[in-house]
């Protein structure tokens, strides 16, 4: 037998001081050599339930950019599942490997068996570099998983129920400026008409908002465009427009000191996560430009919602009905801000961490 020389295990004490200071509850490294599957899958907090959140395959560079991201994104999942008042836990699952080569029926389902292997305390579903059909494969080997299509018992797209949560806190950001939900009127800038930010454009057209939408995608904004009578605008001109929301919904990390140092408008809202290219700089510095910022992570919490809502048997009123809290939330993390004079992206991380430890410190005894 080879002996285990070879293995680093200086770097493990380093991997362990970094979960014990976030609290990460369990880290599961899975390997199978037939199908060449690399994946690791991280439980952030499972206090106010199992961990839910995707399963992401990327090309990553090499294992520590994986395990980077599988923490990070773990971690998000335990606070936008305990800010939309569901009981879910945070987790996440990476897959190291690029989907278009080495992903296939066998691959799928051993990554379900580990999944199953967890007996329950992580539920997976879709995320980059995965599809609904991988989700089917995983279903072959376990009951945990979620974002199944539609004729499984399943959500399908969750993004129509996603524009819908970004819509109403909006409203919320929009009632608290100007003193009512009424977008009537707004001069609204969306960025990234793909799935999400479409839906939200035909919503807000519908109410009489006056709407600019900017898209790498030329034939997607031209077609939406001449659908609903929003006003093209060019990338590189987003941040000179004169606007009332800025609503981005393609790629995260687009507001920087730079833009928004040059931004003119009252409210930021929108679909994309990770929005802030570092939220502890870029929440405070909104908040002193008097910039009333939506936390990404609460208002497209519709997604989420989404597949919470197929554990129990998947009904689409109910996942709309509960995707309505978000306006609520919204508000109170507005109060709390204004209160604690924080940046509501504070606010909503307080708000989120004080769930999970009033729920921790009781035992739910049936
Ligand atoms: P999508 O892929 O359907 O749409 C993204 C759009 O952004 C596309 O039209 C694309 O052309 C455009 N885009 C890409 N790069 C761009 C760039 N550099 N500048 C401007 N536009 C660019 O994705 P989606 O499902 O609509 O999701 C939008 C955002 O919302 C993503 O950040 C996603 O992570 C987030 N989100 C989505 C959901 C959901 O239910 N779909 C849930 C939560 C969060």
């Amino acid at each position: 037998m080879d002996t285990l020389n070879d293995i680093h295990v200086e770097t493990i004490p380093v991997l362990f001081n970094q979960l014990t200071e976030h609290d990460y509850e369990q880290i599961v490294f899975c390997q199978d050599k037939s199908t060449g599957l690399k994946a690791i899958i991280a439980i952030h907090n499972t206090t106010l339930g199992p961990g839910l959140g995707g399963t992401r395959m990327y090309n990553y560079k090499n294992e520590n950019d994986a395990i980077t991201d599988v923490l990070r994104l773990s971690r998000g999942m335990t606070y936008k599942a305990a800010i939309s008042g569901i009981n879910l836990g945070g987790a996440k699952a990476v897959i190291i490997g690029d989907p278009r080569k080495i992903k296939n029926e066998a691959f799928m389902r051993r990554f379900g068996r580990f999944v199953d292997n967890l007996g329950g305390k992580y539920i997976t579903a879709e995320d980059i570099g995965t599809t609904t059909r991988d989700m089917e494969y995983i279903k072959m080997e376990t009951g945990h998983v979620t974002g199944l299509p539609e004729i499984m018992g399943g959500g399908g797209d969750p993004s129509p129920v996603t524009a819908y949560g970004v819509y109403l806190g909006m409203k919320a950001c929009v009632n608290e400026v100007y003193g009512s939900d009424s977008v009537e009127g707004k001069k609204i800038l969306v960025e990234g008409v793909g799935k999400v930010g479409s839906a939200l454009v035909r919503r807000l057209v519908k109410e009489g908002a006056k709407v600019m939408i900017a898209d790498v995608n030329e034939e997607a904004l031209a077609s939406l465009a001449k659908e609903t009578g929003a006003s093209v605008v060019s990338l590189s001109e987003v941040f000179d427009q004169d606007m009332d929301i800025y609503s981005p919904c393609a790629l995260g990390a687009t507001l920087n000191t730079e833009n928004i140092s040059q931004m003119k408008c009252a409210i930021v809202s929108g679909a994309a996560n990770n929005q802030l290219a570092d939220e502890h700089i870029h929440g405070q510095m909104l908040l002193d430009k008097g910039i009333l910022y939506g936390p990404d992570y609460l208002i497209n919490a519709g997604g989420l919602i989404n597949v919470y809502t197929e554990l129990n048997g998947y009904n689409r009123d109910i996942a709309m009905k509960t995707t309505e809290t978000i306006y609520d939330v919204t508000r109170d993390i507005i109060a709390i801000s204004k209160r604690e004079q924080i940046s509501t992206y504070q606010a909503a991380n307080k708000m989120a961490e004080q769930r999970i430890q009033s729920i921790g410190r009781i035992h739910l005894n049936y």
